[in-house]
């Protein structure tokens, strides 16, 4: 049995991983800024200094696994678009790189990060805001977000969410990650059926919006559902899975996208795609 630390443990898809985890057997430690195990606000660095710190001494310097579910949806307010950047993004990429260590000293850790299918379905999501938090810098991409007035939120959103899936695919190859034994994934759901999706509802408006959105398979996704393909993730037949993202969200992703990938690397980036073949043997020989 392992030790794992979930974010977000309080509500929603964290709280059903908890669940299973803790009914699997396992030992979880719990982070959520209310009735968790570790309480601390992660839209603080204090915060998030607290939390990967009490979490490394409550388990001992070794977790087999983490799932980071703490997030905040788009919902309006003027200091909304700095949280969502703070607990969404900040909140994932500095506790992740907080617990590597103890990740490397398990057997095979898995680590599954929430991101999102507004990730690709939202529209116009500003790249310079997707750049800006995939390299940890939210002043700039709050700088950006405030000239988008009450859309700002929407594409804070999916911008983090965006940043959060590239930061993943980055890290998960590299030596400190793939090298060390750590599989890094993400999960990227649709509408799922919890405290944050009720807060969108709550608002006429955003409820008409979402029930509106195309999802081919109907209506909301179930937390308990998604909480078993964390499970699945976090278990020993998901070795072989590394950086990917995947997508649980009745099909609304496919509806948009259908042949947008996969597709073959196009002539414009052969020379990148040989740079990384030759980047990728001399790491081998160095290791
Ligand atoms: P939820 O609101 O039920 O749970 C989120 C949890 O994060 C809560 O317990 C909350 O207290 C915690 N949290 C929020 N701010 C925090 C802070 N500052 N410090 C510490 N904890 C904080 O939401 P959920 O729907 O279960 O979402 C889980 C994850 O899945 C989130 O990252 C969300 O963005 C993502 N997601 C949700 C949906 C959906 O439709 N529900 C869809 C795609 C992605």
């Amino acid at each position: 049995m392992g030790t794992y630390a979930v974010t977000g443990s309080a509500s929603g898809m964290g709280a059903a991983v908890v669940d299973r985890l803790v009914g699997d057997g396992h030992r979880v430690i719990g982070i959520d800024i209310q009735q968790a195990d570790v309480t601390a606000d992660l839209s603080t660095p204090a915060g998030r200094r607290a939390a990967a710190a009490r979490v490394l001494e409550q388990a001992g310097g070794v977790l087999d696994g983490a799932v980071l579910a703490a997030g905040l949806g788009p919902a309006p307010g003027r200091d909304r678009a700095r949280l969502i950047a703070e607990v969404n993004v900040l909140g994932v990429t500095e506790l992740l790189e907080a617990w590597q260590p103890a990740l490397a000293a398990a057997d095979r850790a898995k680590v599954v990060v929430f991101a999102s299918n507004s990730t690709t379905t939202v529209p116009l999501v500003p790249g310079r805001v997707v750049r800006a938090l995939r390299d940890g810098d939210v002043e700039k991409a709050v700088g950006t977000l405030r000239l988008l007035g009450k859309a700002a939120p929407t594409f804070a959103y999916a911008a983090s969410k965006t940043a959060l899936a590239h930061w993943v695919r980055r890290h998960a190859v590299t030596p400190a990650w793939a090298g060390a034994g750590i599989r890094l994934n993400a999960l990227a759901p649709g509408a799922i059926m919890t405290p944050l999706l009720e807060q969108q509802l709550a608002t006429p408006a955003e409820a008409r919006r979402i029930k509106a959105f195309p999802v081919p398979i109907g209506g909301f996704g179930d937390a308990d559902q998604l909480a078993a393909w964390v499970v699945f993730m976090l278990s020993d037949a998901a070795d072989f899975l590394c950086g990917s993202v995947v997508f649980v969200d009745g099909g609304s992703d496919a509806w948009f996208r259908a042949t947008d990938w996969p597709r073959a690397v196009p002539a414009r980036h052969l020379r990148r795609y040989t740079g990384r073949m030759k980047e990728f043997r001399a790491q081998r020989r160095r290791t």
